[in-house]
């Protein structure tokens, strides 16, 4: 991404809004909000794992478990020297990520799905959603990941006590848990406001 420098703006002053002249504002604030911004974390094998805050990131790299991949064109300035702050950083070391398991909450299956009824597709409030068990709990059906979906009132109603297929009502896709893929996905909605980011998630 090019970026322009905007050095010669008008009235650049104030706000914290400066993100393309990192060099000459160093006050209190706008570190401290540098500080905060995320950074991408990749294992040593650049799978993106997670995201974490900029000062976090810098202990990482501080200490030597981690290296830069990525600089913003943002500096925090140290007791000693100034420094990039990164955007992505890869860890030295492998490290095995267990299966991440979330706890099974109508919250957690919402953000799943993304607030989408998991039949006709509309994206509604959270009150306007409700929990379907696609395989009917008067049938057996669990209350798991692999059985509970997203879903508007209207289609909850119309299925009633059947199936899918005994509706005749498409499953937009078979429900999993909440995974490393499902956060990848949230990482790449992140990843829309850092460039620099996306070559590492979008593959
Ligand atoms: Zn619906």
């Amino acid at each position: 991404m090019i970026e322009a420098h905007h050095s010669d703006r008008p009235y650049s002053e104030g706000r914290s809004n400066d993100r393309h002249n990192g060099e000459r504002h160093h006050s209190d604030r706008h570190q401290k909000d540098r500080l905060h911004r995320p950074v991408l974390v990749l294992n040593a094998s650049f799978e993106p794992i997670n995201v974490c805050a900029a000062r976090r990131a810098l202990v990482l790299i501080l200490k030597g478990v981690a290296s830069a991949e990525e600089h913003s064109n943002l500096e925090v300035q140290s007791t000693r020297n100034r420094l990039n702050l990164p955007s992505v950083i890869r860890l030295h070391d492998y490290r095995r990520i267990p299966h991440q398991t979330r706890a099974l909450s109508r919250k957690n299956i919402l953000m799943r799905d993304r607030y989408t009824c998991q039949y006709c597709l509309k994206v509604l409030p959270a009150s306007e959603l409700t929990l379907d068990h696609v395989m009917p709990r008067s049938r057996s059906g669990g209350t798991s990941w692999e059985n509970l979906v997203a879903c508007c009132h209207h289609c909850n109603n119309r299925k009633g006590n059947r199936t899918p297929e005994e509706a005749n009502m498409k499953l937009h896709k078979q429900p999993k848990p909440f995974s490393l893929h499902t956060s990848r996905h949230l990482m790449r909605l992140l990843a829309r406001s850092d460039e620099q980011w996306r070559k590492y998630l979008f593959y």
